[in-house]
């Protein structure tokens, strides 16, 4: 049997360059492996855990389902489909949650993090939200979930809750491990945390202009002069030099920095120049993409009851071993 695989990006917000490097590349790269059955969601429930509104809620939802399309995930080749739409993700994490302590969640640095953001939001979905993601990828007894750096303190919730499902009910959950890449944590261009839709100028955006990119780099904040320890903006600046860059160009800028003769605003406009090229031809896609709406429609719904399908055996099974009717 093929190993299955889980991944998702929330609905809170146009896609960045973290969620493309971190996330939707390790989706794709198993996509395109024959040994993986590959189950994409667009993450919407996820989204009411942070203060939002129903209208863009709705809109940045299909947006994200023409970024998938547009990035290269294929509906022939992956199940991609709205979270909301296979209610048995929410009844499994109900099911779920009679087994994890709130305490466990309450330390988790994921929740800790998100209540300092929206303190008047500390709410039981917010609390809730690693059980729900357990839920997500258990659902469908996937192994591996592509997905940054970021979201490993849930992933081993997930592992937890996968044993301690198989020692009290006999279940045979897997114990689901993270698939990364190279853009496994992308800084934020503030020099500080990492890259997030929600927070305000850390990200540079799949959809940006090349004028936006640059204005966007050229904002990360370094220093007048070159050399001395690469932290803060400048350890932003080169990881992304890294990873989108020639190496050789890579390392000559690196080498003027530390001899001091970098001038910054030449790696940050080289740097934006490289980005934009690279983020072109999904950018003319999803143009093409985005009109076609009979097109969006079927793929979601097929994807859709191609998910309930299976979700729906895993919630059959776990009711009976729970003592549910
Ligand atoms: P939000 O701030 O609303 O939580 P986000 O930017 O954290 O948004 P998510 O939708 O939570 O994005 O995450 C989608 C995917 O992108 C996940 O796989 C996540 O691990 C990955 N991801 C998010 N931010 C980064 C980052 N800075 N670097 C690498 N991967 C990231
Ligand atoms: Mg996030």
């Amino acid at each position: 049997m093929k190993k299955r695989v889980l991944s998702g990006c929330r609905a809170s917000g146009k896609l960045h360059l973290g969620n493309y490097l971190g996330g939707i590349k390790g989706m794709i790269e198993l996509q395109n492996n024959p040994q993986y059955e590959t189950f994409y969601m667009v993450a919407n429930a996820h989204a009411i855990t942070t203060p939002y509104s129903p209208k863009e809620l709705k809109e940045d939802t299909i947006d994200v389902i023409i970024d998938y399309l547009s990035a290269g995930l294929d509906p022939e080749k992956s199940t991609l489909f709205i979270q909301s739409q296979v209610s048995e993700h929410f009844e499994l994490a109900y099911y779920f949650s009679s087994i994890v302590s709130i305490a466990r969640m309450q330390h988790l640095p994921t929740y800790k993090e998100k209540v300092k953001q929206y303190p008047q939001n500390n709410t039981m979905a917010l609390l809730n939200y690693p059980v729900l993601m357990a839920a997500d990828i258990l659902v469908y007894k996937a192994n591996l979930v592509p997905v940054g750096i970021d979201q490993e303190p849930h992933l081993e919730v997930a592992r937890e809750i996968a044993r301690k499902m198989n020692q009290l009910y006999g279940t045979n959950f897997p114990e689901p491990v993270r698939f990364s890449t190279p853009g496994e944590y992308i800084p934020s261009l503030k020099g500080e945390g990492k890259m997030s839709k929600s927070v305000e100028d850390s990200y540079i955006n799949l959809t940006d202009s090349l004028d936006e990119i640059r204005k966007k780099i050229r904002s990360i904040p370094t220093a007048t002069i070159s050399g001395g320890p690469i932290k803060g903006g400048i350890k932003t600046l080169f990881l992304l030099a890294e990873l989108f860059l020639r190496q050789t160009d890579y390392q000559k800028f690196k080498d003027q920095y530390h001899n001091g003769s970098l001038k910054f605003v030449t790696i940050k406009d080289v740097l934006a120049e490289t980005i934009y090229q690279e983020l072109k031809p999904f950018q003319e896609k999803r143009n093409q993409i985005a009109q076609n709406k009979d097109y969006l429609e079927k793929v979601i719904k097929q994807g859709a009851e191609k998910a309930r399908a299976i979700a729906s055996e895993t919630l059959k099974e776990i009711k009976e071993k729970m003592g549910l009717m």
